[in-house]
């Protein structure tokens, strides 16, 4: 972020940095980048352990290839999405700016049309309700221009249907399959066109693009990952460096199981079964990838990025009890607890040592930046502030851990009920997270170094630190042209944080 760095303090070398032994030489050509953004995977839906020790949830899911990755390269075990739902996330992936910047603060949908719900007394200020457009400069637009093929295959959802934006190859992408202005697929199943009945629901969910698969006994992720290596031979025979943007539309809802996987899950309920099937399908598509490339012999020359837009969906649609499936994370996607925003971040490639972890706090917008410096391209100069931190130096392990301010600000409210699913805006410095609710102008204060699971608040017993953060909080949100939540009855801007009495005291709402 801009201004993101406290320095003096805590510049503490993580000891699993040092000495790294690279399992990649150096390259000189510039390498491959493949970028596997998967859709609403929680931090503990994978075998890899990211907690200090192995939870119940890692133990559930089956994901050797994401296991693999982690034994050959490097696991960030505090990496974050930009926001707790999907576009906002994604919109700072593929152009580096903060959602409080850009003003892409929700998800989008259909052109010009909020999608946000309604929080009592709160309205949404006026933010960009179409997303990236083709006047934004793009990664794949930047590395189109210094000679890659860009391929984008899956989820796309960065620009609103009816608009440009909605297609791939207006933001830079030679290739689209599948990907649209919609979040979601009526269907994961071919033999249902991955689409509603005709007649029957909104066929703004319909998967694109796809017809090849129609009819076919094939799981929409599935079909995505042959593709997708098909691509890679396309690339490879045209003798461009390539970006592939995989997104797989798994796990995100509609939670339908693939019929392949889910009799490993036979122990757990049908719901949570059709889940886990749907994170080994993910899993599988990433193989499938990650084989081709060794079959080619490009494994080496190739950067391989395994992430999440947001945290996982625990607030409904699932199995067991809501709000639990992010454990030891507190509720899940859409919420201001860490639930909502940890995500897993693994990467591979020339130059990072095998099986290394890094406490370094990180943050979506980081791989705009990281991304184009893998491939040698220089960032823009256009004038436009962008958010994020080169990670090159600690991929490579040459970088101290330091010490970060995060901000976080949706001024929405997602619609489900749950445990921080509020209109927020939120800051970590150091160890330290600072929540500041919309709705009742209250805070939260935690530790995380100590409480994980954010179930000590601080906010009345550390006032020092709460002025602190919300001072720092203020200032980010300002230096940023954050739009705060509107009053309804006034249509004025709530407050910045720094501007409530804090001592004033608030009921604390959960519901
Ligand atoms: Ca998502």
């Amino acid at each position: 972020m801009r201004g993101s760095w406290i320095l003096g303090a805590a510049l503490t070398a993580l000891a699993s940095c040092t000495a790294p032994t690279p399992s990649h030489g150096p390259i000189s050509r510039r390498p491959n980048i493949v970028l596997f953004v998967v859709d609403d995977l929680g931090w503990q839906d994978i075998r890899v352990p990211l907690a200090e020790q192995p939870t119940a949830f890692n133990a559930r899911y089956r994901t050797p290839n994401v296991e693999r990755l982690a034994r050959e390269g490097l696991a960030f075990t505090q990496a974050y999405s930009a926001a707790p739902v999907c576009t906002p996330t994604r919109a700072a992936i593929h152009t580096g700016i903060a959602p409080a910047r850009s003003h892409i603060t929700y998800w989008t949908l259909r052109k010009d049309t909020d999608t946000s719900a309604n929080w009592p007394g709160l309205v949404p200020p006026a933010w960009d309700l179409n997303g990236v457009q083709p006047q934004d400069t793009t990664l794949a637009a930047l590395l189109s221009t210094a000679g890659y093929r860009t391929i984008h295959v899956g989820k796309w959802h960065l620009g609103a249907v009816g608009t440009p934006g909605s297609d791939p190859r207006a933001l830079g992408f030679d290739v689209n399959i599948a990907g649209h202005g919609a979040g979601a697929p009526a269907s994961f199943h071919g033999t249902q066109n991955f689409a509603a009945p005709a007649g029957k629901g909104d066929p703004v969910w319909n998967v694109p693009g796809l017809e090849r698969w129609h009819g076919q006994d094939i799981y929409l992720d599935e079909a995505l990952a042959i593709e997708a290596v098909e691509q890679v031979d396309a690339a490879l025979a045209s003798g461009q460096p390539f970006f592939l943007n995989f997104a797989p539309y798994a796990v995100h809802a509609p939670i339908q199981p693939n019929p392949r996987y889910v009799g490993n899950y036979a122990h757990l309920d049908a719901r949570e079964a059709a889940y886990a099937s749907m994170v080994e399908t993910m899993d599988a598509a990433l193989g499938a990838v990650l084989d081709e490339l060794d079959r080619r012999g490009i494994a080496d020359e190739t950067l391989v990025v395994f992430t999440s837009d947001n945290g996982g969906l625990s607030a409904h649609a699932r199995g067991g009890e809501p709000h639990t499936h992010n454990a030891p994370l507190r509720s899940g996607k859409g919420s201001a607890y860490e639930g909502g925003t940890r995500v897993p971040l693994i990467v591979r490639g020339p130059g990072i040592a095998a099986a290394r972890r890094s406490a370094q706090p990180v943050i979506s917008s980081d791989l705009f930046p990281t991304l184009l410096a893998a491939a040698q391209v220089e960032l823009p100069h256009d004038g436009v502030t962008r958010d994020g931190l080169d990670l090159a130096p600690h991929l490579r392990g040459e970088a101290p851990e330091l010490e970060r301010v995060l901000v976080w600000h949706q001024p929405h409210f997602w619609g489900a009920r749950g445990p921080g699913i509020w209109p927020y805006s939120a800051v970590r410095v150091g160890d330290w997270k600072l929540i500041y609710r919309h709705h009742d102008r209250g805070v939260e204060l935690y530790d995380l170094a100590h409480d994980l699971g954010e179930s000590v608040d601080f906010a009345t017993s550390d006032r020092r630190r709460v002025e602190e953060l919300s001072g720092i909080l203020g200032e980010e949100l300002r230096s940023m042209g954050a739009q705060m939540s509107l009053e309804e009855a006034t249509g004025e801007p709530i407050p910045w944080p720094d501007a409530v009495d804090q001592l004033g005291a608030f009921g604390y709402f959960e519901f």
